[in-house]
């Protein structure tokens, strides 16, 4: 069997004509990971027992000929920050190594009710926070595009799974772009809802004002399924909301559609070729039918630096709770614990058990937040924060939709810049806006430099994730058409 051509769509034919049982289907899956993932390493831990359990299940109803529900049968990886209740959830850290989930997150709730096999738990950069999956603790996943080359990050071991037909889609966390840029760097369609439609809880905190989780798949109908399965209001999860209901049948008109296109997206820093990609996609639109209208964003510039301080002043708060007591990694053990003064406590056990990236960030943002330089970091960068919510504002009321690159490069090769952060940090530059002011987003393919696939960002209106994923899904047939 083709595992290569499995979407949602494909595995549920498969079931109900039975060409295939769900027990059947992940035993296949699950030989592909264990033959193939020691070249990639997308996983950090497999739950075969807990996926054949789920299929076992699917496969009953089967026999009693229940209805399916949306996602039965669907093997799918969850990024090793989202918590699965009896799995080990380590978040790529050392500090929580060894903790193992006591609940599900709200989203795999939602996807266990909706049918889905759950197969193990993809690796990350260390707390999220990176853009190549290099700063995970315990290892660096490839691309499966080209195995010199970084899959992205922080989800690119989830992005790496879905590219490597591991699974046929993922969750994905993104903060400042870690579900868009891996998707754009392994060539698949990644979304980051908007702030507040999938709830977060169960979802290991990074920066709580810009985290989300969101759907890696491989085509645009399936982020679609997926994200129709996990959104929505959690009273466990005050910033969930219920979206106001979207028009029914509100079918895109390519002729009244207007596109911006940002002039600050398009300066130096991004690559030749993936300039050209991009322009060439914008083109398709327009040939279509669509307007394009170059529009301004005149705070982008700021955007990298606003994030830079918010996103690690969050980080400090909520990365307190590991302190070597409560639960994680602890340098001591209960006797030596009481011998030592509190302070000790905590150096030891969150200098050894967390990654430099990850100290780096809660000193950048203890420091950012502390009396004194509150106000000229904090407090400014949350100002221009606001500035650049109106930016978007001012830009919708002209255009429906946005587009611009989700990378400014190609995948660029392992160790290129682990040695370097504010490198690193560049390849969030297109990304991170969006998550300062809310919005939805979508990457998906639309080309390749040799072998290397460019992703365009599609930004949307809060809510309104529906009409992205129509027009994105007019890219995906005017390609396949071709
Ligand atoms: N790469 C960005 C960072 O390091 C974004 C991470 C994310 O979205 N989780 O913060």
């Amino acid at each position: 069997m083709k595992l290569e051509n499995f979407t949602i769509e494909r595995v549920r034919e498969g079931l109900i004509k039975k060409e295939f049982s769900a027990q059947e289907l992940t035993k296949l899956y699950l030989e592909k990971i264990e033959k193939e993932d020691k070249k990639i390493g997308a996983f950090l831990t497999l739950s075969p027992d807990l996926a054949l359990q789920k299929a076992k299940e699917i496969d009953e109803m089967i026999f009693l000929n229940k209805k399916l529900p949306i996602l039965a049968g669907v093997p799918c990886a969850i990024k090793d920050n989202i918590l699965v209740e009896g799995v080990k959830c380590t978040a790529g850290s050392k500090i929580l190594e060894n903790y193992v989930a006591p609940y599900d997150a709200t989203a795999v709730k939602k996807l266990k009710e909706a049918g889905a096999i759950i197969l193990g738990k993809t690796n990350l950069d260390e707390f999220a926070m990176g853009s190549s999956t290099e700063n995970s603790v315990f290892f660096s996943t490839k691309n499966p595009l080209d195995l010199e080359r970084v899959p992205g990050g922080s989800s690119g071991g989830s992005a790496a799974a879905v590219c490597a037909n591991f699974c046929v889609f993922a969750l994905g966390s993104d903060t400042g772009g870690s579900v868009r840029q891996p998707a754009s760097f392994c060539g698949i369609v990644g979304l980051k809802p908007t702030y507040g439609s999938v709830s977060r809880y169960g979802l290991i905190a990074f920066a709580s004002s810009l985290d989300q989780i969101g759907p890696m798949t491989k085509n645009v109908k399936d982020c679609e399924i997926v994200f129709n399965v996990i959104k929505g209001k959690d009273e466990k999860d005050s910033t969930s909301v219920n979206p106001k209901s979207q028009i029914p049948n509100s079918k895109i008109e390519i002729k009244n559609l207007k596109i911006g296109v940002p002039k600050e997206y398009f300066v130096e820093g991004i690559e030749k070729e993936v300039k050209e990609k991009i322009e060439k996609a914008i083109k398709e639109y327009e040939k279509i039918g669509a307007k394009i209208l170059e529009i301004s964003l005149p705070h982008t510039p700021y955007a990298l630096a606003c994030y830079y301080i918010i996103a690690p002043s969050e980080a400090s708060a909520n990365l307190a709770r590991y302190d070597g007591i409560k639960y994680g990694f602890s340098t001591m053990n209960n006797e030596q614990r009481a011998m030592s003064n509190l302070l000790e406590v905590y150096f030891q056990s969150r200098g050894k058990g967390f990654g430099k990236e990850v100290r780096r960030r809660i000193m950048l943002g203890t420091f950012s937040l502390s009396v004194g330089y509150y106000d000229a970091y904090y407090l400014r960068a949350a100002r221009v924060r606001n500035l650049i919510i109106k930016d978007f504002e001012k830009a919708f009321e002209k255009v429906d939709l946005i587009f611009t690159p989700t990378s400014p490069t190609l995948p660029f090769k392992l160790g290129e810049k682990i040695d370097d952060p504010l490198k690193m940090y560049l390849s969030d530059i297109f990304t991170v806006s969006v998550n300062l002011a809310g919005l939805p987003a979508i990457s998906i393919p639309v080309g390749k430099v040799k072998n290397l696939p460019v992703g365009l960002q599609i930004i949307g209106k809060p809510f309104e994730e529906e009409k992205i994923f129509e027009v994105a899904k007019i890219y995906e047939l005017s390609t396949n058409n071709q």
